[in-house]
């Protein structure tokens, strides 16, 4: 093997670098939704503290999460309720579905060469939704914050991650590949990494030394990533 790659999930591997907040927000936006960005994003957010509590998340699939979300996040928002949650839904799933089965062909290609992983910061429900995905199958673990109990940028999240691919990773090359500079790149770089930001071209990274290489789509990965 010619070493390890960790993927990041929510923009990564469903968007080339669009966060799920500002994927919702183009939706609702979409349907008539008339609430700023930084309005949304509030409610987002809490949508997210909200799932983490919902009975059962442990084992709802991607598709019903989605769709659970949005009912949270709508029910936040003034207009909310006027808009049709169903459309909102199916343009966000059908993006994703579409960047993923993009994607599945270079997950393909690395996992011959590379012990692949995902670092996310997630509801504790990432496996079954990787499995309706068919993204299961690439991955040799899974390192999901709601399960785990430590989150990006928690060193633990991602030391996790590699405990879980069991030893040999020592002497092995370790590649991160994220969106969120803070949370992906930056502590991946901290632990030794060699890092993969996946930002439009305007975007500025913070720190001149970080990362290793930019990524405008994860297709570019191949290049960077010899098989
Ligand atoms: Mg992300």
């Amino acid at each position: 093997m010619r070493g390890v790659v960790l993927f990041d999930f929510g923009g990564t591997l469903d968007a080339d670098g669009a966060r799920w907040s500002v994927r919702f927000h183009a939706g609702y936006t979409a349907a008539g939704g008339r609430e700023p960005f930084a309005v949304f994003e509030d409610a987002f957010r809490a949508s997210d503290r909200a799932l983490l509590r919902v009975p059962g998340i442990g084992s709802l699939g991607f598709r019903a999460m989605v769709d659970l979300q949005s009912a949270l996040v709508l029910a936040r928002l003034p207009d909310g309720l006027t808009l049709s949650r169903e459309r909102i839904v199916e343009d966000f799933h059908a993006h994703a579905v579409a960047v993923i089965r993009r994607n599945q062909a270079l997950l393909a290609r690395l996992q011959r060469s590379y012990r692949l992983a995902v670092v996310s910061n997630f509801t504790g429900n990432l496996v079954p939704c990787l499995e309706e995905l068919d993204l299961m199958s690439y991955f040799s673990a899974v390192a999901d914050s709601g399960r785990v109990g430590a989150t990006k940028p928690d060193p633990r999240l991602f030391r996790h991650a590699l405990e879980s691919l069991g030893g040999g990773v020592n002497g092995e090359p370790v590649w991160m590949v994220g969106d969120n500079f803070e949370a992906d790149i930056r502590p991946a770089a901290s632990l030794g990494m060699q890092t993969a930001w996946l930002a439009p071209p305007v975007a500025r990274s913070p720190d001149a030394n970080v990362p290793t290489v930019r990524l405008t789509t994860l297709t570019e990965l191949a290049e960077v990533l010899p098989s």
